[in-house]
């Protein structure tokens, strides 16, 4: 398998050795170790951003035109090396080669919608009294952070840090310690799309590196994305150093499944929801509660999941400890009573026996109490609760902690309207098993999935990424009425 040289950390434009510890970063397709990367400390954090905050004058006093020039030069270079990036995606997360593609494209989109800002960030002005005008503009906080999950080495970075950028700010991004290797190289690519130094500084590590951002008094804002227990943490953490801070957590997402509901269709879009990314998605399903008389659906679903071929069409998950986690669920819930429909414990990949695979997994008769109804699996598993009907499935879906997503499966307009006002989640799907709101929507969950104001993308990020300035001005001296008249 490649491997890659030690990561470093990346501050003021340049790749810095670490004296600190350092940690394997190992493939989870082989069971291989890769690279390697610094358990960086605090000190470490300090120099970015002391990088972020003498680069922050010089960009921040750009235009939004000319700062947005470089993000059109980076998107073009996405595009030359999307192989590349592709297969990196794939050997440090171990998705499959489809589904890091897809990732990729999407930070293109993300790109594009950064590039937009011009169009978009209009300044308000209006003459509120005669002669007197009020204006609103909007400028950039200052250094700011981004922490980020394993799950989309490219395509979570380009959540946050291109807004962030564009919009004025210098950045400080904290990599997942098991998937450094995409970040890097975003930051090699915008450097030669003619980043200025400083303006994103890379400080490898884990929780020494998260607890000094959030310390730090330099940084005006943190964004986070992972699991809802460090979400936690970071957001109080940070808040508590008067941060402003958007931290976005797990989820257990709903698919709700009405009778009437397109067979083959919703088979599809329930398997590949819960089986794409090998369910290390925060956007997977993760419970089909299927109402009244599904098993027509539930038997071609089984059907569809047991085309998958681990190693082929599904990738594997990120870790020994993830598998293991995933495969004492399924353990757990069939001691419990559930149904195993189709079992993905135990899976081999020929010729990759030391890789983290676990196939799809269909898991029948689940009760609203088990741990596999109730808690974020991340694997490529769906537990089936049945429910009498409608109401009885809106209020399975209203017990979860989480409120990511949460979507339903029927040809009727009356039923999905009834789910899209019932739903206690930030994104819904109506005949779609992932709703990813796209760009210029912004992605963002309710309850425990998400904690902050506002959503981390699209316009949403705008108000997260700025700060209003108001102007109140009078140039006619002649005029002796009172401003405020
Ligand atoms: P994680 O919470 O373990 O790690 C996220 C980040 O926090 C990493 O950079 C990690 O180094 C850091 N971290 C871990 N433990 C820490 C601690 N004790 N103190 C301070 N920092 C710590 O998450 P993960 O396993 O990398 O990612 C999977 C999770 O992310 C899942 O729960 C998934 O649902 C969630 N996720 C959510 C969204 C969303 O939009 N809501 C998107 C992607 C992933």
């Amino acid at each position: 398998m490649t491997t890659f040289p030690p990561v470093t950390n990346f501050i003021n434009g340049k790749n810095l050795k670490s004296e600190a510890q350092t940690m394997d970063v190992i493939s989870p397709i082989s069971g291989e170790t890769i690279s390697s990367l610094p358990l960086s400390s605090h000190q470490e954090v300090d120099a970015a951003v002391a990088s972020a905050n003498a680069a922050f004058p010089a960009w921040s006093g750009m235009t939004l035109k000319e700062r947005v020039q470089i993000f059109f030069n980076y998107r073009t270079l996405l595009q030359n090396n999307i192989e590349e990036l592709t297969e990196l995606v794939h050997i440090e997360n171990g998705k499959t080669m489809g589904e890091a593609r897809a990732e990729v494209l999407k930070s293109i989109e993300l790109c594009e919608f950064a590039v937009s800002m011009p169009q978009i960030v209009t300044n308000e002005i209006q003459e509120v009294s005669k002669g007197v005008e009020c204006r609103i503009e909007r400028k950039p906080l200052g250094v700011v952070a981004c922490i980020t999950p394993f799950n989309f080495p490219n395509m979570v970075p380009h959540w946050t840090i291109p807004n962030a950028i564009v919009l004025g700010n210098t950045v400080v991004l904290k990599p997942s310690e098991l998937v450094p290797l995409s970040a890097m190289r975003m930051a090699e690519l915008l450097t030669k799309a003619g980043l200025p130094d400083g303006v994103l500084n890379i400080v490898n590590g884990g929780k020494e590196v998260v607890e000094a951002i959030c310390d730090h008094p330099d940084i005006k804002a943190t964004s986070f994305v992972g699991s809802t227990r460090v979400a936690k943490i970071v957001y109080k953490r940070a808040s508590a150093n008067l941060q402003r801070c958007v931290a976005l957590g797990g989820a257990k997402n709903h698919l709700l499944v009405l009778p009437d509901a397109n067979v083959q269709m919703t088979a599809n879009d329930v398997v590949a929801s819960m089986a794409g990314c090998a369910g290390q998605r925060c956007m997977a399903a993760s419970v089909m509660v299927g109402v009244d008389k599904v098993q027509h659906i539930i038997d071609q679903m089984v059907v569809e999941a047991k085309k998958i071929i681990p190693g082929e069409s599904l990738g594997s998950v990120i870790s020994k400890e993830a598998k293991e986690r995933i495969e004492k669920y399924i353990t757990e819930a069939e001691a419990q009573g559930a149904k195993i429909l189709v079992d993905g414990r135990n899976t081999n990949v020929k010729g990759r026996e030391n890789g983290y695979y676990v196939g799809p997994t269909i898991i029948d008769y689940v009760k609203p109490e088990m741990a596999v109804a109730q808690e974020e699996i991340f694997g490529p598993v769906i537990s089936i609760i049945r429910a009498k009907d409608l109401d009885e499935a809106i209020g399975i879906e209203n017990s979860s902690n989480y409120g990511n997503a949460a979507a339903v499966f029927t040809q009727s307009g009356a039923l999905a309207k009834k789910v899209m006002a019932g739903a206690s989640a930030g994104m819904i799907g109506v005949n779609i098993g992932v709703p990813v709101p796209r760009e210029p929507f912004s992605f963002g969950g309710w309850n425990e999935s998400k904690f902050g104001v506002g959503d981390i993308t699209g316009k949403s990020s705008i108000e997260f990424w700025t700060q209003n300035k108001k102007t109140t001005s009078k140039w006619n001296p002649e005029d002796k009425r009172d401003w405020m008249s």
